[in-house]
């Protein structure tokens, strides 16, 4: 059984591939799970990689084709350098958290294979209050699909949750949640052909390359040098590299909106966007770049004055 977690920087993947693979532990399987991620940046498109067998696993690296996708949100589908799709056949559930029931993606995304969707963000909001606890709902719910049991999703949790300093409360919303998450994913196993987590791992098609490969001529090793502006542009401008060409609003799953009447100019949000994707207006109140703001809420969350609303992106 191999499963590939796609989500964003920050969403937990890494955590949801390690609850599924400590889940299977649990159940006396075989598993071996990794992420990848290099040196990216919150938002950036990240995957992760579960393996579980009866057997040693004696395959590494990257999961090409995948007998379970979870996708951690939907505006990374048509995302080229996630591309979550990708090494998909006939057979490969995909599970994407989303609003936007499976019927609807089924026809807009052509995969011929099964394709279970639910809102686990909501979900999420709802239990924790906080978007932190994707990565127990998606572990879970990967964990329920795969055919293991309640007892051995909890302890794959616990067994997770264990290295994060968590409240006791904080804790037991991961569990109520992980139980909602559970009984959800687990109504959608009455398919004809279930997954099942212990079939041995069969021979897979050589790997590919996850990431779209890096157009000709890219710049490769060359340093990047930040220009600095006069102090009304205080913020570094990435002037060389890709960058310019890059878009990272399509990282973006929740947008800054601006109440300019709460606002009183203090610039915070204007000098700590990670991306510099807040100029100044006219009257030097933020102005955003939705096509550079990648959606980190760093301005949202330092705001003194609570200026900005969010609204969830829908692709
Ligand atoms: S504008 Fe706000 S949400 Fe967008 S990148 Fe900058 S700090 Fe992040
Ligand atoms: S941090 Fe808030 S109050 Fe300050 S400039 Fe930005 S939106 Fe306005």
């Amino acid at each position: 059984m191999r499963v590939r977690f796609h989500g964003r920087g920050g969403q937990g993947m890494k955590t949801a591939s390690r609850i599924l693979g400590s889940a299977a532990f649990h159940a006396g399987l075989v598993v071996q799970d990794s992420p990848v991620y290099g040196a990216e940046r919150r938002g950036a498109p990240v995957a992760a990689f579960t393996r579980i067998a009866k057997a040693a696993i004696r395959e590494r690296g990257l999961i090409a084709a995948p007998d379970l996708i979870v996708v951690a949100d939907e505006t990374l589908l048509f995302e080229p350098t996630a591309m979550p799709l990708a090494g998909c056949s006939a057979r490969t559930v995909v599970l994407i958290n989303t609003a936007t029931d499976a019927a609807a993606l089924q026809e807009r995304l052509a995969h011929l294979g099964r394709i279970e969707s639910a809102d686990f963000t909501s979900l999420v909001f709802s239990i924790t209050h906080t978007l932190v606890g994707l990565s127990t709902a998606l572990g879970v719910a990967a964990a329920a699909l795969v055919g293991l049991s309640l007892e051995e999703s909890l302890a794959g949790v616990a067994e997770e949750l264990a290295h994060a300093t968590l409240s006791r409360a904080a804790y037991e919303a991961n569990e109520r949640l992980a139980q909602e998450a559970y009984a959800l994913a687990d109504a959608w196993r009455a398919v004809p052909e279930p997954l099942d987590a212990s079939l041995a791992l069969a021979a897979e098609a050589a790997p590919t390359a996850l990431l779209a490969a890096a157009p000709a001529g890219a710049p490769g090793t060359q340093l990047v040098e930040l220009r600095f502006e006069p102090p009304a542009r205080a913020t570094p401008t990435i002037c060389v590299a890709n960058t310019p060409e890059r878009s990272t609003g399509s990282w973006r799953q929740f947008r800054p909106l601006l109440q300019r009447d709460l606002c009183n100019a203090c610039w915070t949000c204007f000098v700590l966007c990670p991306e510099g994707a807040i100029a100044l207006d006219e009257h030097e109140f933020p102005l955003i770049d939705y096509e550079v703001c990648k959606g980190c809420l760093v301005c949202v969350h330092e705001c003194p004055t609570h200026a900005f609303a969010t609204e969830k992106e829908v692709r």
